[in-house]
């Protein structure tokens, strides 16, 4: 393609909103337009890399016998009650009415959909298992759109959904769809882990998130490098165990601490470990107010709080509830005044001694804080705790910490909504039984925010070759010049028959030219400039930056 043609808005400056490297880049490189809070149109660069990507979740999901359909975005109210999420899915489902009055949304997920479809068209168990997969947009009103790509309102999602005669079949295709999520992450190039996403011991998991590590990931992945064991920290099962040296008791002490917010900047400035600092965080549980004592390295914002307590129901309080409640600025209160609500805490905060605490006054804090002393706790059942460092439960090592993207999730889903939705099929004996299901999704669009979060530097992005919008970046420096022209388009014609090619034809300055080579990020590039009348160009490797001069009769065999 002729660059001279294209529609590749590149900018010189990236607009101030945009919140992490990814988006940045998106927006400089001209691959994305936001058309509202976490909307986006996809131009013609991410448009082939989405093409890409596809291609190979397509390819993966085949490979396992996973058929291609599509279903509606538009589904209407009435499976959703049948279902049951009607009520309870929550401010995140796009509803709207259509001029008859009926209610409909646009599909965050289709459970509802592929079910009502299934129970229609398979009623025999000679027809199972069956596993179906679409590439759609899915709309879902996220609280907080951001990252660009990463969180969007719109975006692009594989889903797979699986039905099954016994819960063996089941396991089955898990077991492929596991296999073929790890293919896929590896063929785009992205250092990922799969980690387990609920409570059940290792071994025994019905569902997995497959993560690819980034710092700007929003979930915390606990693992150890003894073991293939991860898991997100919502559902980490690693038991801390109490320091026996910190547990002399002292007397409560106030100081002063100039300066300082953060739990990390108090354990500097006391010389203590961070697992010595108490943060108090007063959430809503359902119509209760609670207030956990938290040590060490949490932040006080609410999409922490909810990968930290993992449960959905688990909100902050606003700034005036805490207010009105507690007398208390947020994250600020010390063991005073706190007689209002229910204190609760982990078992890891009880038996530790002397900690450092805030005092509910700025810049002030506690010292020597004794749990059970000068804090009134009860326990939280739900609430398990894990500390970076700590020896894990299975002793396979201390604990570590990694920010992840999730990518994708696999789900058992048994018979939530085959029993709900009677979608039941007739076994060997000829009873009606309920399918079994498992769901199985993938962000597409996420998964290239996520490429770019992984490979990029300072210029731009470095596309993976398994998805770059093109194979080779073909520049003349200056098309004025007769002969550098007529040998670019020369290479260019070659070249396009055997590779996907950009073509900067413009007669634009070639500063402006490698820059936007650098920030659209293929991987190879061939400069066609002062020595194409000797017969020479430059090849560059935009990862490496290496470059050399080759002569053209012996481009084809350099390239290939
Ligand atoms: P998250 O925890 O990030 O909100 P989720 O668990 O709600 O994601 P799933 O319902 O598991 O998402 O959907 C399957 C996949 O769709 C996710 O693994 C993720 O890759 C992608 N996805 C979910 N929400 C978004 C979004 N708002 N923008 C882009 N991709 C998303
Ligand atoms: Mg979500
Ligand atoms: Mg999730
Ligand atoms: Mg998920």
């Amino acid at each position: 393609m002729k660059q001279s043609k294209m529609f590749i808005p590149t900018l010189r400056e990236v607009p101030n909103d945009a919140d992490s490297k990814s988006h940045q880049l998106l927006l400089k490189a001209g691959m994305i337009k936001q058309i509202a809070s976490g909307i986006y149109s996809y131009l013609p660069i991410s448009k082939r890399v989405l093409n890409k990507i596809e291609a190979i979740v397509r390819e993966e999901m085949e490979a396992i016998d996973g058929i291609e359909i599509l279903m509606p975005a538009l589904q209407p109210a009435e499976l959703w009650q049948e279902s049951g999420r009607w009520p309870s899915y929550g401010a995140e489902l796009m509803r709207m009415t259509d001029r008859h009055g009926r209610e409909f949304a646009l599909g965050p997920t289709h459970e509802e959909i592929i079910t009502s479809l299934v129970r229609d068209e398979l009623k025999s168990y000679k027809k199972l298992p069956v596993t179906l997969f679409q590439i759609q947009n899915k709309f879902r009103d996220e609280k907080r759109p951001r990252f660009g790509l990463l969180r969007g309102r719109e975006f692009i999602m594989k889903d797979a959904y699986s039905f099954h005669a016994s819960e063996e079949s089941l396991d089955a295709t898990y077991q492929d769809m596991y296999r073929a999520y790890s293919n896929i992450f590896t063929r785009v190039n992205l250092k990922f882990r799969p980690v387990i996403a609920d409570s059940g011991a290792i071994g025994g998991s019905h569902t997995h998130e497959f993560m690819a590590l980034a710092e700007i990931g929003e979930d915390t992945i606990a693992y150890t490098d003894g073991s293939d064991y991860a898991a997100n920290i919502e559902k980490a099962e690693v038991i801390y165990k109490p320091n026996p040296e910190h547990t002399a008791v002292q007397s409560l002490e106030k100081i002063h601490t100039p300066g300082v917010k953060t739990a990390q900047q108090l354990a500097d400035l006391l010389g203590r470990r961070l697992d010595e600092i108490v943060k108090s965080m007063i959430v809503k549980v359902d119509d209760r107010y609670v207030m956990f004592l938290i040590r060490g390295h949490h932040e006080l914002n609410d999409i922490k709080v909810k990968s930290y307590f993992g449960t959905e129901f688990v909100e902050m309080a606003t700034e005036a509830e805490i207010e009105g409640i507690m007398g208390a600025k947020p994250g600020s209160l010390g063991p005073v005044g706190v007689d209002k609500i229910e204190i609760y805490a982990d078992n890891s905060v009880q038996d530790l001694n002397n900690l450092a605490v805030g005092a509910n006054e700025t810049e002030y804090h506690y010292i020597n804080a004794n749990i059970g002393r000068d804090f009134n706790v009860k326990e939280f059942d739900d609430f398990r705790f894990i500390l970076e460092g700590e020896q894990s439960a299975d002793g396979s090592g201390p604990v570590k910490f990694a920010e992840g993207i999730e990518v994708g999730q696999v789900f058992k889903l048994g018979t939530k909504y085959s029993e709900s939705m009677k979608a039941t099929f007739l076994d060997e004996q000829g009873k009606a039984r309920p399918m079994i299901m498992g769901c199985y999704g993938i962000g597409v669009s996420r998964t290239l925010s996520a490429v770019i979060e992984q490979h990029h530097d300072d210029r731009g992005i470095i596309w993976p070759k398994s998805i770059t919008p093109y194979d080779i970046h073909v520049i003349s420096v200056n098309p004025k010049q007769d002969v550098q022209r007529e040998l670019a388009d020369e290479l260019y014609e070659t070249f396009k028959q055997d590779y996907d090619v950009l073509y900067d034809d413009r007669s634009e300055r070639a500063g402006v030219k490698f820059n936007d080579a650098d920030l659209i990020g293929v991987p190879l590039r061939i400069v066609v400039g002062k020595n194409a009348a000797e017969g020479m160009v430059e090849v560059k490797l935009r990862k490496s930056g290496e470059s050399f001069d080759v002569k053209v009769d012996e481009l084809k065999a350099t390239i290939d």
